[in-house]
């Protein structure tokens, strides 16, 4: 196979990153841009034995890595951050070919965030202290021991981003990684690799393997020597991780999808309202935490509706490398066609799509509002993963609650509402790990991010990302019994 491909004027190794080295694999599979359906490359395609090799690297590079002192840890992976700051336009003109988002987003957010991962989890790492109590005399000391090797398998929505929430706090923590993403969007894990090496970190403490899921994915996470397995993507994919990972007992965190709503309140700022509404087709829809259902009071639904098809249909749809693009294309035909499923089979049982409900040409997806739908309907209570919305009409805040907490999903919740106490009362109801008021989408990297219900097991950010890849331990130290000359 051809080691290296050149995806919008930039070099990327399209084999594995195992130990120090590039790794080929015997068999390879062809990645294709979203944008036009191109092939950019054909990339490694790992199994159990990649898995296997990577895992013994990780593991070999353990003790090195966890014995390195916390300042040289943090320095290093400041010279990552460096590294990608370095490399934002290459990283976010390759990302983009390789998933669709749109470039300006990459250039401006994305990357820039990808940094300040790094940097965030090197100043954790610099300022944790340490607790220390005391029992009749006797001290107890709680250290955050490194845990050991963890593989780290991220989707293909945001794929650097992602990767970089686990990867960063891990390596902070002094765990050695095997990072696997999606083979939807394989590259700019073949650049992290080389950023890393770059920035000195030892060979085997990062490592990248590539390839499906279903063929590498068992053997990463059913291995004996992994401590920790840190997954983003799908429920049914989160089933099967958990009980391979049963074997061993492995720790896991789980950030799963989700289907969460936008309530609208009587007294909200409707502008505003709208504006977060239409804001949920970011990505083309393709965002764990999209409000895609939308819970409007009956006295404004109207006017929202108009308001909402006035600005909606306004968005520019088209090649995500254009600055003027608003909506790119959808990541994959079978996601096309999942979406499209959907809508179809909504559209049949009775829904009205007040605007699109159908493919646009190429591999895009016309914005999709749909409405006339049951709570209990497939598309209200399902993630579609794509520009499709739908919209209920709720009477006061009771029943606002009840449909906003009808699903197995619990990953976000919005709510725009002129009513400071309102807010409160509602928020308070909600059963979400992020909620927003007035507002979507930001957050602090040391607030807790995750879901609940079926949306995830544990929270990542923070403190939380931290203690996850960490043994905690407690030492008691008691007062007497110690040898007179030393004290
Ligand atoms: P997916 O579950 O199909 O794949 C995710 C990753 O799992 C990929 O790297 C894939 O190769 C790997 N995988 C597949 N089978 C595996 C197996 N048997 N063992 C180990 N790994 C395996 O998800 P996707 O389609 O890539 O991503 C979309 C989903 O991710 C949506 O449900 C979305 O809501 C969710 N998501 C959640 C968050 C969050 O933070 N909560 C963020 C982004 C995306």
């Amino acid at each position: 196979m051809s080691e290296n491909i050149t995806v919008a004027g930039v070099s990327v190794d399209t084999r594995h990153w195992i130990g120090g080295r590039r790794v080929a694999s015997t068999s390879t599979f062809t990645d294709h841009s979203p944008i036009d359906g191109s092939a950019l490359g054909e990339i490694a395609r790992g199994g159990p034995a990649e898995a296997e090799a990577a895992v013994a690297a990780a593991r070999d590079a353990f003790p090195g890595w966890a014995a390195t002192s916390r300042a040289e840890r943090a320095r290093i992976l400041h010279a990552i951050a460096d590294g990608v700051e370095k490399r934002i336009e290459e990283l976010a003109i390759v990302e983009t070919t390789d998933n669709g988002a749109l470039l300006r987003s990459h250039r401006r957010g994305v990357m820039p965030r990808v940094a300040h991962n790094f940097r965030f989890f090197a100043d954790w790492l610099l300022g944790l202290g340490h607790e220390d109590f005391d029992t009749r005399g006797h001290t107890n000391h709680v250290s955050w021991d490194p845990a050991g090797p963890c593989v780290l398998i991220t989707p293909w929505n945001a794929p650097l981003m992602l990767a970089t929430w686990k990867v960063a706090p891990a390596l902070a923590a002094g765990d050695t990684v095997v990072l696997k993403p999606a083979e939807w969007s394989p590259l700019t894990a073949s650049l992290l690799a080389d950023i890393a090496a770059e920035a000195g970190l030892p060979a085997g403490v990062l490592n990248v393997v590539q390839g499906y899921g279903s063929e590498i994915g068992d053997a990463l996470t059913s291995h004996p020597d992994v401590r920790r397995i840190s997954f983003t993507g799908s429920v049914p994919t989160a089933r099967r991780i958990a009980g391979s990972a049963a074997a061993n007992l492995t720790p896991l965190s789980l950030e799963l999808g989700g289907k969460s709503p936008l309530l609208v309140f009587a007294d909200a700022d409707l502008d505003l309202a709208v504006d977060l509404a239409v804001e949920q087709y970011d990505n083309a829809g393709q965002v764990c935490l999209a409000a895609t259902r939308l819970l409007v009071e009956e006295p404004v639904a109207e006017e929202f509706t108009r308001r909402f098809v006035e600005k909606a249909t306004a968005l520019r749809q088209g090649d995500p490398r254009e600055e003027s693009t608003d909506i790119g294309p959808n990541i994959h035909p079978r996601q096309l066609e999942k979406i499209d499923g959907f809508v179809r089979r909504a559209l049949a049982q009775g829904a009205r799509a007040v605007i699109g409900g159908h493919r646009n040409e190429g591999q895009y997806y016309a914005p999709t509002l749909l409405t006339d739908v049951a709570q209990d309907a497939e598309i209200v209570q399902e993630e579609v993963f794509g520009p499709v919305l739908t919209l209920q009409t709720f009477t006061g805040e009771d029943e606002a609650v009840r449909l906003a907490n009808d699903t197995r999903f619990g990953l976000a919740a919005t709510v725009a509402t002129g009513d400071r106490e309102r807010a409160e009362r509602v928020t308070a109801r909600l059963v979400a790990g992020t909620v927003w008021v007035n507002c979507f989408f930001v957050r602090d990297l040391q607030a807790p991010f995750g879901g609940s219900r079926q949306s995830g097991v544990g929270r990542e950010g923070g403190t939380w990302s931290f203690d996850f890849y960490c043994d905690l331990k407690n030492t008691v130290t008691a007062p007497k019994g110690w040898n007179q000359d030393h004290g």
